[in-house]
């Protein structure tokens, strides 16, 4: 990549907002620091980046992306360090996601010098707004739809990278209670559940409004064939733990998305030798579990929770409470320590944090 490409142009705000954010009571993904960044994909290549003050976008009625669904996006999140420095987690994995996403959704693959580089500056002009609360970050939400003034269906040929930052507290602030799903479906076989693409939330909403309703956070899906094996729970990775050991559905079917926060997990899990098994995992072999008092632990893995443990799990008629979270020692133990890697409290051994 020639350096010329990665000289984005910049215009600056001429006050910041960043007073009129009440930090007490921030709810997720309300805010917007001050700054955005803005590329356009146009005559088979991608245009200069810009960089501006955070701002609505001009649309036209036609654009392809409400149409036909050509957009994805990713999350990841920036932290405030204890010296005073801010640190990205693992953006280079979303990297690769997004051109993988791109790819299954026949659009141009942002390339990964461009797609760090953006956050990179855009985190570093908009540092302010990353705050050394605990549990606070900034939350980025890159992201890459179709703008071709054409209703018809067909890839698009003009597409937009944006990339915005949203300064985010605690997600859930209590354990969840999930629902096992047996009806609706989020991913099939040979679909577009692997990829961050806008369409798969959408077709979510339904069903977990539904299991809402009854009380419940969220859903845990299922296979769509036989809904007899766990997939993922609500838009995190799931994990379970039964007799000290980490299981987890594998990664080998389109079903199921690549989360960089179960990769994590499983990463640290390996290094401080905690048995980690990914495969098939059966809703049976989980609700039994639960009923005789084996399945030790369950929690949620992803980029906005980091790790949501599960207080009850709720399978047709039945209502199955999990041990307190004082017990769960190894999800309570790794939250601390992805946490103390993230705000360099603890030393980031595995190479993780890019330094804004
Ligand atoms: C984003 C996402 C995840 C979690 O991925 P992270 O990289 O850990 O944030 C899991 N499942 C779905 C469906 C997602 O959209």
């Amino acid at each position: 990549m020639t350096t010329s490409t990665l000289s984005f142009s910049l215009t600056k705000v001429e006050e910041s907002r960043i007073h009129e954010i009440d930090w007490e009571n921030l709810a997720f993904g309300k805010s917007f620091s001050d700054h955005m960044f803005l590329m356009d994909y146009k005559n088979g290549e991608w245009q200069k980046g810009t960089i501006m003050p955070f701002q609505p976008i001009p649309m036209h009625p036609a654009m392809s992306a409400i149409h036909y669904g050509q957009s994805i996006f990713e999350g990841l999140k920036a932290y405030k360090t204890i010296d005073g420095k801010v640190s990205i987690f693992r953006p280079n994995m979303n990297a690769k996601r997004f051109a993988e996403s791109a790819e299954r959704m026949c659009m141009p693959a942002v390339p990964t010098e461009i797609f760090l580089e953006a956050i990179r500056q855009l985190v570093e002009l908009d540092k302010n707004w990353v705050t050394d609360k605990p549990g606070f970050s900034l939350y980025i939400r890159p992201f890459l739809f179709a703008t071709d003034e054409f209703v018809g269906i067909k890839p698009a040929e003009t597409y937009k990278f944006m990339v915005i930052t949203s300064p985010v507290g605690v997600y859930y602030n209590e354990p969840v209670r999930v629902k096992i799903e047996e009806n609706y479906t989020r991913a099939s076989k040979g679909g577009v559940g692997r990829a961050k693409a806008a369409g798969n939330y959408g077709a979510s909403l339904y069903p977990a409004k539904q299991c809402q309703l009854q009380g419940f956070h969220q859903l845990i899906w299922t296979d769509a064939v036989e809904h007899k094996y766990i997939e993922e729970s609500g838009t995190m990775n799931v994990m379970f733990q039964i007799g000290g050991t980490l299981i987890t559905p594998s990664e080998d079917s389109d079903t199921i998305l690549r989360g960089v926060t179960k990769k994590s997990v499983i990463e640290i899990a390996h290094k401080w030798g905690i048995p980690v098994e990914e495969r098939k995992v059966s809703v049976e072999e989980i609700i039994s579990a639960a009923r005789n008092g084996t399945l030790e632990d369950a929690f949620g893995v992803g980029t906005a929770a980091t790790i949501a443990q599960i207080a009850v799990i709720g399978y047709r008629d039945e209502l199955l409470n999990l041990p307190s979270l004082e017990t769960r020692t190894i999800s309570n133990k790794i939250k601390s320590y992805m946490d103390a890697i993230k705000t360099g409290k603890e030393k980031d051994e595995m190479g993780w944090n890019l330094i804004v």
